[in-house]
């Protein structure tokens, strides 16, 4: 596949730089990274793949070593903060900040969400410590149960103990938010599946109005794959101008499409997923602009791999002569995704960061199935990142 990249930016922005892309990666890291994504390129090995390794770490079979060399190496920092601590530096190198994301998803028992807190709070510590890691990032349901926050969107009265249980989520999502304020250290909530999306969003405005008066820490994630998105993110904008906070936004496309739709199907309702993709695209860079606008009043990170996009909010960054490196006006890529995006617009000193997932390797494997499936050409052509890669040997005539 050609790779296609727009004219150069008055600032200097190349995307079509694959020399300072992968100026980070040794020769042999890149050969590496180009088998991976030869492999993730065949559908049908990522497709029976994802399937036999959970059901390899299900069955408790030695999977580990196999998953950590391969395809954990490349897209998360490690199983432990401390791991993490060479891909922070290294990242760091180059310009690049980093998004710490404790890849616990999908828990079930309050032992676990103790844990999750316990450890989110050490990796704000962390962050703390490292001037170049200025967020983490968390999932409510990783602090709580997911039927909980269905049943509180829906309206249904708990039962005591669910009561308990949902003060005790309320609980350890304000202890982190409090010890993040502490330490002036950043908090993305991630947007997750509509039907807890309310009960999120709720969550996240009730921490905004309690810890962004001075700053912004904590953020909402606004998907804008959803049609209701762009009027709930400018309603956001309000209600926080209204109560006097700063909004705290991380606009994404999403990720649930595909089980967004199937349960809209099933269940006879109308999908809160736009028409078609254009629609999505459209109000992506219609928020963005909404966010540049009132780019002092809400602090927003655009987290997303679309080269259109990134160029467009440079463009409006250059065009309002902004100051590219304020402190609200963010990039953001996934760790080993579109590094052709991150490193060239670090490089011109824009402020960009990577989402650097860890945890113990069985523990990040949904979020590696993701990552794999995302990066299966759907027409036997070569992905957009192998194209990359490939033409950066071609270009060290490896
Ligand atoms: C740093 C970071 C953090 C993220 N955090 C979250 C999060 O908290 N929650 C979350 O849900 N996702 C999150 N994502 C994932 C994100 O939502 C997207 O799935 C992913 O980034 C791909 O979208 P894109 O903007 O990079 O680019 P593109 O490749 O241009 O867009 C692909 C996306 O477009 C949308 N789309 C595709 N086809 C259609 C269609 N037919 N109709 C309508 N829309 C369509 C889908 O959202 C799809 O994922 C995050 C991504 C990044 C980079």
């Amino acid at each position: 596949m050609a790779v296609k990249t727009k004219k150069k930016l008055k600032n200097e922005v190349d995307f079509s730089n694959v020399e300072i892309a992968f100026s980070g990666m040794s020769d042999a890291d890149l050969r590496q990274a180009a088998r991976l994504f030869k492999m993730m390129n065949k559908r049908w090995l990522v497709s029976t793949g994802s399937q036999l390794g959970l059901m390899a770490f299900k069955m408790r079979l030695p999977v580990n070593a196999i998953v950590e060399k391969t395809i954990f190496k490349h897209f998360c920092g490690g199983k432990t903060l401390l791991e993490c601590q060479p891909t922070v530096d290294h990242l760091s190198e180059q310009n690049v900040l980093t998004i710490l994301d404790y890849g616990a998803e999908g828990k079930k028992t309050e032992e676990a969400f103790n844990s999750t807190m316990r450890e989110t709070m050490r990796a704000i510590r962390f962050a703390n410590e490292n001037n170049s890691v200025p967020v983490i990032s968390t999932k409510i349901t990783g602090l709580g149960r997911f039927e909980i926050l269905e049943k509180v969107q829906k309206g249904i009265e708990l039962t005591g103990a669910e009561k308990e249980e949902y003060i005790a989520l309320f609980k350890r999502l304000n202890s982190i938010c409090h010890v993040a304020h502490e330490h002036k250290v950043g908090l993305f909530i991630d947007a997750e599946e509509s039907w807890i999306q309310d009960t999120i969003d709720y969550l996240a405005r009730t921490m905004m109005e309690r810890y962004n008066k001075k700053q912004a820490i904590v953020y909402n994630t606004f998907q804008l794959y959803r049609h209701d998105r762009l009027d709930f993110l400018k309603n956001s904008y309000e209600i926080a101008r209204r109560k006097g906070y700063i909004l705290g936004a991380k606009l994404v496309r999403g990720a649930y499409m595909e089980k967004e739709n199937a349960r809209a199907e099933e269940m006879a309702y109308a999908s809160p997923i736009q028409r078609d993709k254009a629609a999505t695209d459209k109000d992506y860079n219609e928020a963005i602009r909404f966010c540049i606008d009132r780019y002092e009043e809400i602090a927003f990170c655009n987290a997303s791999h679309n080269e259109a996009s990134a160029w467009y909010m440079l463009e409006l960054i250059e065009r309002n002569n902004l100051d590219k490196g304020h402190s609200h006006l963010n990039f953001c890529q996934l760790l080993g995704m579109s590094d052709h995006l991150s490193f060239n617009m670090a490089k011109a000193g824009y402020c960009v960061a990577k989402y650097v997932p860890y945890g113990p390797v069985r523990d990040v494997v949904p979020y590696l199935i993701r990552r794999a499936r995302e990066n299966s050409a759907v027409t036997g052509d070569m992905s957009r990142e192998l194209g990359f890669i490939m033409q950066e040997i071609k270009r060290r005539r490896l």
